[in-house]
């Protein structure tokens, strides 16, 4: 069964859907197993280098796209058995260079700065994917400050990789709420004076751009110069390097469509920009992703749909083997062509 919680918003009513008849049913549409043989494709596992926990679902937004339908209302988060099991396998194979820290906003966890630390002990690069008010909100359910992430995150050397869907306030507060552009920016100066972003071997800052709507993102590079020079010359900001990002037509972003009758619009759009070279670089070859209790998927959009991965039985980090993940099919269905548009995603 495929399903999830809708969480529409902070005091909405949350609703659990079962989609699974339906994704079927759009696998036979939008068949992105049938896109790869077309182009002779076979895209298995390459390496796994990077182990990606999303280790709460809880936020202190409840932005319009968010594949998680994270909101300050969700309660899910890893605990610390959890966790302890994620370093022991981050320890315990060469193979894994990198920790991939999502929630929500995972810094909500309060095991995030223990997790931070112990992994870079193991010498394993972090990166932390931050939506930057955090820093200025604090923890929405207990008051705890969180003005401390940007030396934190300079001390343990953490890359981070922020969102800002644009340089301009419109776009980002109808994006992500009202009052988010102002607390981004003012998290990035934050971020700035630590060091971040100034130069391509230090503190890396990079910042994450996505439509408003079912659009696909332009030209990266351009896009990049453009938001350089905007959060420069307007607010004296620097960063490193711009990803653009196409909405997920799962979850939240998924209702929309579907309410607004434009689905099926997005993902024949997704499906005519498929690319062969977003196809082959992937990330669901060379990660896998975890959930808050401990079960792995091949990503953290197949996480959000219960794409559980299976060897005999459903695999979690209780039951690890590095060998049958290598050995795997990922799991790829019509949301997949979020990945493989334009210029690739993922
Ligand atoms: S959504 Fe599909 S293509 Fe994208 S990372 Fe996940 S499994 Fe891979």
């Amino acid at each position: 069964m495929i399903c999830d919680m809708i969480v529409l918003g902070t005091g909405s009513v949350a609703m659990t859907i079962d989609y699974t008849a339906e994704i079927a049913k759009e696998n036979r549409c939008y068949n992105f197993r049938a896109m790869l043989e077309h182009h002779n494709l076979i895209l298995n596992p390459l390496s796994i280098e990077t182990l990606w926990l999303n280790i709460t679902r809880r936020c202190n937004q409840s932005c319009t796209h968010c594949h998680v339908n994270a909101s300050p209302d969700r309660t899910e988060q890893m605990n610390r058995s959890v966790i302890d099991h994620c370093l022991e396998i981050l320890a315990g194979y060469d193979s894994f260079k990198n920790l991939d820290i999502t929630g929500g906003a995972p810094e909500l966890n309060p095991d995030f700065d223990y997790l931070v630390v112990r992994a870079r002990k193991l010498n394993k690069h972090v990166t932390v994917r931050h939506n930057l008010t955090v820093t200025i909100d604090g923890n929405p359910q207990t008051g705890e400050s969180k003005k401390y992430l940007p030396e934190f995150f300079a001390e343990n050397q953490v890359e981070v990789l922020a969102s800002l869907p644009h340089y301009e306030q419109g776009h980002t507060d109808h994006v992500r709420g009202p009052g988010v552009f102002e607390k981004s920016i003012h998290s990035i100066r934050l971020l700035n004076a630590q060091g971040y972003g100034k130069v391509q071997d230090g503190l890396i800052l990079n910042l994450v751009s996505n439509h408003d709507g079912p659009l696909i993102p332009g030209d990266r590079a351009s896009l990049e110069a453009r938001f350089k020079q905007e959060l420069m010359s307007k607010y004296g900001l620097t960063f490193n390097r711009l990803f653009a990002v196409t909405n997920m037509p799962i979850n939240r972003f998924r209702l929309q469509l579907k309410q607004s009758g434009t689905y099926d619009e997005y993902l024949s759009q997704l499906m005519g920009a498929f690319n062969e070279s977003a196809a082959i670089d992937v990330v669901c070859r060379s990660l896998i992703s975890v959930s808050y209790d401990g079960r792995i998927y091949d990503c953290d959009f197949n996480q959000m749909l219960g794409m559980q991965i299976t060897n005999q039985e459903p695999m979690t980090v209780f039951n690890f083997d590095l060998e049958a993940l290598m050995r795997r099919k990922i799991n790829f269905t019509s949301h997949c062509f979020g990945c493989t548009a334009g210029g690739g995603s993922s």
